[in-house]
Protein backbone atom coordinates (compact mmCIF):
# COMPACT_ATOMS: atom_id res chain seq x y z
CA UNK A 1 0.00 0.00 0.00
CA UNK A 2 2.93 2.27 1.22
CA UNK A 3 4.33 1.33 -2.22
CA UNK A 4 0.86 2.55 -3.98
CA UNK A 5 0.86 5.85 -2.50
CA UNK A 6 4.48 6.71 -3.10
CA UNK A 7 3.56 6.01 -6.86
CA UNK A 8 0.80 7.77 -6.37
CA UNK A 9 2.66 10.51 -3.97
CA UNK A 10 5.32 11.23 -7.52
CA UNK A 11 2.25 10.94 -10.07
CA UNK A 12 0.82 13.71 -8.16
CA UNK A 13 3.91 15.44 -8.28
CA UNK A 14 4.07 16.22 -4.54
CA UNK A 15 7.21 13.95 -4.12
CA UNK A 16 5.75 13.63 -0.40
CA UNK A 17 4.25 10.38 0.04
CA UNK A 18 3.38 11.05 3.92
CA UNK A 19 1.75 14.16 2.94
CA UNK A 20 -0.09 12.45 0.46
CA UNK A 21 -1.29 9.48 2.53
CA UNK A 22 -2.25 12.64 5.14
CA UNK A 23 -4.59 14.13 2.38
CA UNK A 24 -5.86 10.50 0.95
CA UNK A 25 -7.04 9.82 5.09
CA UNK A 26 -9.08 13.43 4.88
CA UNK A 27 -10.50 12.64 1.87
CA UNK A 28 -11.77 9.42 2.58
CA UNK A 29 -12.95 11.37 6.44
CA UNK A 30 -15.10 14.12 4.39
CA UNK A 31 -16.75 11.50 2.02
CA UNK A 32 -17.80 9.53 5.48
CA UNK A 33 -18.88 12.34 6.76
CA UNK A 34 -21.25 13.72 4.03
CA UNK A 35 -22.48 10.33 3.58
CA UNK A 36 -23.23 11.01 7.70
CA UNK A 37 -24.34 14.47 7.23
CA UNK A 38 -26.90 13.50 4.48
CA UNK A 39 -28.76 11.27 6.27
CA UNK A 40 -29.68 14.77 8.34
CA UNK A 41 -29.87 17.12 5.57
CA UNK A 42 -32.48 15.24 4.49
CA UNK A 43 -34.47 14.74 7.65
CA UNK A 44 -33.88 19.29 8.20
CA UNK A 45 -34.08 20.33 4.95
CA UNK A 46 -30.61 21.97 4.22
CA UNK A 47 -30.27 20.12 1.22
CA UNK A 48 -33.17 21.86 -1.24
CA UNK A 49 -33.38 22.29 -4.61
CA UNK A 50 -32.61 25.62 -6.10
CA UNK A 51 -34.15 26.36 -9.55
CA UNK A 52 -32.40 27.34 -12.66
CA UNK A 53 -34.59 29.11 -15.34
CA UNK A 54 -35.25 27.75 -18.58
CA UNK A 55 -35.86 30.56 -21.13
CA UNK A 56 -37.94 30.48 -24.76
CA UNK A 57 -34.95 31.36 -26.84
CA UNK A 58 -37.21 33.57 -29.24
CA UNK A 59 -39.11 35.33 -26.82
CA UNK A 60 -36.85 35.29 -23.89
CA UNK A 61 -39.57 34.48 -21.42
CA UNK A 62 -38.96 31.92 -18.88
CA UNK A 63 -40.87 28.23 -19.51
CA UNK A 64 -39.77 26.12 -16.64
CA UNK A 65 -36.84 25.60 -14.30
CA UNK A 66 -34.15 22.59 -13.33
CA UNK A 67 -34.46 21.59 -9.77
CA UNK A 68 -30.83 21.45 -9.01
CA UNK A 69 -29.83 20.03 -5.32
CA UNK A 70 -28.26 22.39 -3.40
CA UNK A 71 -26.60 21.54 0.15
CA UNK A 72 -25.88 24.50 2.97
CA UNK A 73 -23.46 22.53 5.08
CA UNK A 74 -22.67 23.70 8.24
CA UNK A 75 -19.02 23.14 8.45
CA UNK A 76 -18.40 23.00 4.34
CA UNK A 77 -20.36 25.74 3.42
CA UNK A 78 -22.44 25.31 0.08
CA UNK A 79 -21.74 22.15 -1.51
CA UNK A 80 -22.43 21.29 -5.08
CA UNK A 81 -24.51 18.36 -6.35
CA UNK A 82 -21.18 17.07 -7.74
CA UNK A 83 -19.36 16.57 -4.00
CA UNK A 84 -22.75 14.90 -2.84
CA UNK A 85 -25.16 13.07 -5.38
CA UNK A 86 -22.28 10.91 -6.27
CA UNK A 87 -21.88 9.83 -2.30
CA UNK A 88 -25.90 9.77 -2.14
CA UNK A 89 -25.88 6.79 -4.90
CA UNK A 90 -23.03 4.74 -3.39
CA UNK A 91 -24.35 4.85 0.05
CA UNK A 92 -28.24 4.23 -1.03
CA UNK A 93 -29.36 7.64 -0.46
CA UNK A 94 -29.99 8.91 -3.40
CA UNK A 95 -33.41 7.22 -3.54
CA UNK A 96 -35.33 8.98 -0.10
CA UNK A 97 -32.97 12.34 -1.20
CA UNK A 98 -34.45 12.78 -4.72
CA UNK A 99 -37.78 12.13 -2.95
CA UNK A 100 -37.42 14.89 -0.33
CA UNK A 101 -36.42 16.76 -3.46
CA UNK A 102 -38.52 16.34 -5.48
CA UNK A 103 -41.51 16.67 -2.62
CA UNK A 104 -39.96 20.90 -2.14
CA UNK A 105 -39.62 21.05 -6.20
CA UNK A 106 -43.07 19.96 -6.69
CA UNK A 107 -45.00 21.71 -3.91
CA UNK A 108 -42.74 24.79 -5.28
CA UNK A 109 -44.03 24.27 -8.48
CA UNK A 110 -47.13 24.74 -7.64
CA UNK A 111 -47.11 28.00 -7.06
CA UNK A 112 -45.33 28.65 -10.83
CA UNK A 113 -47.68 29.91 -13.46
CA UNK A 114 -49.60 26.50 -15.27
CA UNK A 115 -47.65 26.68 -17.97
CA UNK A 116 -44.03 26.60 -16.66
CA UNK A 117 -42.62 22.93 -16.39
CA UNK A 118 -40.50 21.48 -13.33
CA UNK A 119 -37.43 19.71 -15.00
CA UNK A 120 -36.13 17.52 -12.77
CA UNK A 121 -32.64 14.88 -13.01
CA UNK A 122 -33.15 11.29 -12.13
CA UNK A 123 -30.07 8.94 -11.29
CA UNK A 124 -28.64 6.02 -12.46
CA UNK A 125 -29.47 4.45 -9.03
CA UNK A 126 -33.09 5.40 -9.57
CA UNK A 127 -33.49 4.10 -13.39
CA UNK A 128 -32.73 0.57 -11.89
CA UNK A 129 -35.72 1.12 -9.33
CA UNK A 130 -38.66 -1.03 -10.38
CA UNK A 131 -40.72 1.86 -7.77
CA UNK A 132 -39.47 4.13 -9.47
CA UNK A 133 -42.11 5.33 -11.22
CA UNK A 134 -44.26 4.92 -8.84
CA UNK A 135 -42.83 7.01 -6.10
CA UNK A 136 -42.73 9.66 -8.43
CA UNK A 137 -45.96 9.35 -9.49
CA UNK A 138 -47.15 9.47 -5.77
CA UNK A 139 -45.07 12.90 -4.90
CA UNK A 140 -47.05 14.55 -7.61
CA UNK A 141 -50.03 13.17 -6.44
CA UNK A 142 -49.35 14.20 -2.94
CA UNK A 143 -48.05 18.14 -3.90
CA UNK A 144 -51.08 18.44 -6.36
CA UNK A 145 -48.55 18.94 -9.44
CA UNK A 146 -49.80 17.74 -12.75
CA UNK A 147 -47.49 14.97 -14.08
CA UNK A 148 -48.11 17.03 -17.30
CA UNK A 149 -45.62 19.48 -15.65
CA UNK A 150 -42.84 17.48 -15.11
CA UNK A 151 -40.02 16.80 -17.55
CA UNK A 152 -37.58 14.02 -16.22
CA UNK A 153 -33.80 14.00 -17.05
CA UNK A 154 -31.58 11.40 -17.92
CA UNK A 155 -28.14 11.82 -18.54
CA UNK A 156 -26.85 10.10 -21.75
CA UNK A 157 -24.18 8.69 -19.86
CA UNK A 158 -26.51 6.22 -17.42
CA UNK A 159 -28.15 4.52 -20.86
CA UNK A 160 -25.75 1.75 -21.14
CA UNK A 161 -27.26 -0.47 -18.73
CA UNK A 162 -30.46 -2.27 -19.03
CA UNK A 163 -32.04 -0.16 -21.49
CA UNK A 164 -35.16 -3.03 -21.41
CA UNK A 165 -36.04 -1.88 -18.26
CA UNK A 166 -35.39 2.39 -18.84
CA UNK A 167 -37.96 1.67 -22.26
CA UNK A 168 -40.36 0.50 -19.47
CA UNK A 169 -40.20 2.81 -16.98
CA UNK A 170 -40.48 5.44 -20.07
CA UNK A 171 -43.87 4.22 -20.86
CA UNK A 172 -45.01 4.38 -17.84
CA UNK A 173 -43.81 8.07 -17.42
CA UNK A 174 -45.50 8.60 -21.17
CA UNK A 175 -48.90 6.69 -19.74
CA UNK A 176 -48.98 9.04 -16.61
CA UNK A 177 -48.06 11.78 -19.38
CA UNK A 178 -44.43 12.88 -17.51
CA UNK A 179 -42.11 13.85 -20.21
CA UNK A 180 -38.73 12.57 -20.43
CA UNK A 181 -35.65 14.51 -21.53
CA UNK A 182 -32.20 13.27 -22.17
CA UNK A 183 -29.59 15.37 -20.51
CA UNK A 184 -26.09 15.69 -21.12
CA UNK A 185 -26.57 14.82 -24.80
CA UNK A 186 -23.04 14.22 -26.82
CA UNK A 187 -21.29 13.00 -23.45
CA UNK A 188 -22.46 9.32 -24.11
CA UNK A 189 -23.20 7.57 -26.92
CA UNK A 190 -26.83 6.68 -27.44
CA UNK A 191 -27.01 4.60 -30.90
CA UNK A 192 -29.12 6.45 -33.40
CA UNK A 193 -31.80 3.59 -32.44
CA UNK A 194 -31.87 3.96 -28.96
CA UNK A 195 -32.26 7.62 -29.96
CA UNK A 196 -35.63 6.43 -32.12
CA UNK A 197 -36.73 3.94 -29.65
CA UNK A 198 -36.38 5.31 -26.46
CA UNK A 199 -39.33 7.95 -27.52
CA UNK A 200 -37.60 10.81 -25.96
CA UNK A 201 -39.00 14.30 -25.85
CA UNK A 202 -36.32 16.60 -25.69
CA UNK A 203 -32.71 16.63 -26.02
CA UNK A 204 -30.10 18.74 -23.93
CA UNK A 205 -27.14 19.84 -25.62
CA UNK A 206 -24.53 19.09 -22.99
CA UNK A 207 -23.24 22.68 -22.01
CA UNK A 208 -19.71 21.59 -22.79
CA UNK A 209 -20.39 21.85 -26.08
CA UNK A 210 -22.16 24.84 -25.70
CA UNK A 211 -19.62 26.76 -24.05
CA UNK A 212 -16.96 26.18 -26.42
CA UNK A 213 -19.28 27.39 -29.19
CA UNK A 214 -17.93 30.94 -28.44
CA UNK A 215 -14.65 31.53 -30.45
CA UNK A 216 -14.60 27.90 -32.35
CA UNK A 217 -15.93 27.23 -35.34
CA UNK A 218 -15.81 23.35 -34.74
CA UNK A 219 -17.41 23.03 -31.30
CA UNK A 220 -20.03 25.59 -33.54
CA UNK A 221 -20.00 23.06 -36.42
CA UNK A 222 -20.65 20.49 -33.95
CA UNK A 223 -24.07 21.87 -32.14
CA UNK A 224 -25.14 22.63 -35.57
CA UNK A 225 -24.68 18.60 -36.43
CA UNK A 226 -26.49 17.71 -33.19
CA UNK A 227 -29.37 20.51 -33.76
CA UNK A 228 -29.62 18.53 -37.41
CA UNK A 229 -29.85 15.40 -35.88
CA UNK A 230 -32.62 16.45 -33.14
CA UNK A 231 -34.87 17.84 -36.42
CA UNK A 232 -34.12 14.50 -38.36
CA UNK A 233 -35.48 12.58 -35.12
CA UNK A 234 -38.01 15.67 -34.82
CA UNK A 235 -36.88 16.02 -31.13
CA UNK A 236 -36.85 19.64 -29.57
CA UNK A 237 -34.30 20.63 -28.09
CA UNK A 238 -32.83 22.68 -25.24
CA UNK A 239 -28.82 24.13 -24.77
CA UNK A 240 -27.37 24.40 -21.50
CA UNK A 241 -24.53 26.22 -20.47
CA UNK A 242 -25.42 29.28 -22.48
CA UNK A 243 -22.91 32.22 -20.91
CA UNK A 244 -22.99 34.74 -23.69
CA UNK A 245 -25.47 36.53 -25.63
CA UNK A 246 -24.33 35.97 -28.49
CA UNK A 247 -24.56 32.67 -28.94
CA UNK A 248 -28.32 32.70 -27.95
CA UNK A 249 -29.62 33.85 -32.13
CA UNK A 250 -27.23 31.14 -33.67
CA UNK A 251 -28.69 28.26 -31.26
CA UNK A 252 -32.11 29.69 -32.11
CA UNK A 253 -31.83 29.80 -35.82
CA UNK A 254 -30.32 26.77 -35.87
CA UNK A 255 -32.84 24.97 -34.48
CA UNK A 256 -32.77 25.39 -30.70
CA UNK A 257 -36.09 26.57 -28.90
CA UNK A 258 -34.73 26.13 -25.80
CA UNK A 259 -32.01 27.54 -23.42
CA UNK A 260 -30.52 27.57 -20.09
CA UNK A 261 -27.49 29.21 -18.65
CA UNK A 262 -25.84 32.03 -16.65
CA UNK A 263 -26.77 34.85 -19.20
CA UNK A 264 -29.96 34.16 -17.91
CA UNK A 265 -29.52 32.89 -14.70
CA UNK A 266 -27.67 30.47 -12.49
CA UNK A 267 -29.78 28.32 -10.27
CA UNK A 268 -31.64 30.46 -7.91
CA UNK A 269 -34.24 29.74 -4.48
CA UNK A 270 -37.86 30.01 -4.57
CA UNK A 271 -38.51 33.41 -3.32
CA UNK A 272 -36.16 34.37 -6.20
CA UNK A 273 -37.72 32.15 -8.76
CA UNK A 274 -41.10 33.55 -8.13
CA UNK A 275 -39.12 37.44 -8.42
CA UNK A 276 -37.69 36.44 -11.93
CA UNK A 277 -41.51 35.05 -12.72
CA UNK A 278 -42.82 38.18 -11.79
CA UNK A 279 -40.49 40.09 -13.66
CA UNK A 280 -41.85 38.19 -17.21
CA UNK A 281 -45.35 39.55 -15.87
CA UNK A 282 -44.53 42.80 -15.55
CA UNK A 283 -42.39 42.81 -19.16
CA UNK A 284 -45.87 41.32 -20.69
CA UNK A 285 -48.61 43.98 -19.31
CA UNK A 286 -46.09 46.69 -20.44
CA UNK A 287 -45.55 45.41 -24.00
P1 LIG B 1 -27.20 18.84 -15.20
O1 LIG B 1 -28.48 18.14 -14.97
O2 LIG B 1 -26.63 18.78 -16.57
O3 LIG B 1 -27.46 20.35 -14.74
C1 LIG B 1 -26.91 21.46 -15.37
C2 LIG B 1 -25.65 21.92 -14.67
O4 LIG B 1 -25.06 22.95 -15.44
C3 LIG B 1 -25.91 22.54 -13.29
O5 LIG B 1 -24.79 22.24 -12.45
C4 LIG B 1 -25.93 24.03 -13.61
O6 LIG B 1 -25.64 24.86 -12.49
C5 LIG B 1 -24.84 24.09 -14.65
N1 LIG B 1 -24.96 25.25 -15.51
C6 LIG B 1 -26.09 25.75 -16.06
N2 LIG B 1 -25.82 26.83 -16.82
C7 LIG B 1 -24.50 27.01 -16.77
C8 LIG B 1 -23.61 27.97 -17.37
O7 LIG B 1 -23.99 28.88 -18.10
N3 LIG B 1 -22.28 27.83 -17.08
C9 LIG B 1 -21.82 26.84 -16.28
N4 LIG B 1 -20.50 26.79 -16.04
N5 LIG B 1 -22.62 25.91 -15.70
C10 LIG B 1 -23.93 26.02 -15.94
P2 LIG B 1 -24.94 21.71 -10.96
O8 LIG B 1 -26.10 22.36 -10.28
O9 LIG B 1 -23.59 21.80 -10.33
O10 LIG B 1 -25.35 20.18 -11.16
C11 LIG B 1 -24.44 19.27 -11.73
C12 LIG B 1 -25.11 17.97 -12.02
O11 LIG B 1 -25.51 17.31 -10.82
C13 LIG B 1 -26.40 18.10 -12.84
O12 LIG B 1 -26.07 18.28 -14.19
C14 LIG B 1 -27.06 16.78 -12.53
O13 LIG B 1 -26.53 15.76 -13.33
C15 LIG B 1 -26.64 16.54 -11.09
N6 LIG B 1 -27.75 16.93 -10.20
C16 LIG B 1 -28.10 18.14 -9.71
N7 LIG B 1 -29.19 18.07 -8.93
C17 LIG B 1 -29.57 16.76 -8.94
C18 LIG B 1 -30.65 16.03 -8.33
O14 LIG B 1 -31.52 16.59 -7.64
N8 LIG B 1 -30.70 14.68 -8.57
C19 LIG B 1 -29.78 14.06 -9.36
N9 LIG B 1 -29.91 12.73 -9.53
N10 LIG B 1 -28.78 14.71 -9.95
C20 LIG B 1 -28.66 16.04 -9.74
MG1 LIG C 1 -22.10 23.53 -10.51
MG1 LIG D 1 -30.22 18.14 -15.94
MG1 LIG E 1 -26.79 18.43 -18.39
Amino acid sequence: RADIALYRAKMNGRGNFCFFEADMDAQVQKRARIERDLRKAIADGTVRPHYQPIVDLKSGVIIGFEALARWDHPEFGQLEPEQFIGIAEDGGLIIPLSAHLLRIAARDATQWPVDTKLCFNISRVQLADPLMVLRILQILGETGLSPTRLEVEISEQVLVGDIVAAKEAFAAFHTAGVRIALDDFGTGNSSLQHLRTCHFDRLKIDRSFVMSMAGSEEATSLVNAILGLSKALGLPVTAEGIEDEALISPLYEGGCSEGQGFRFSEAVPQEEAIRLLGQRATARASA
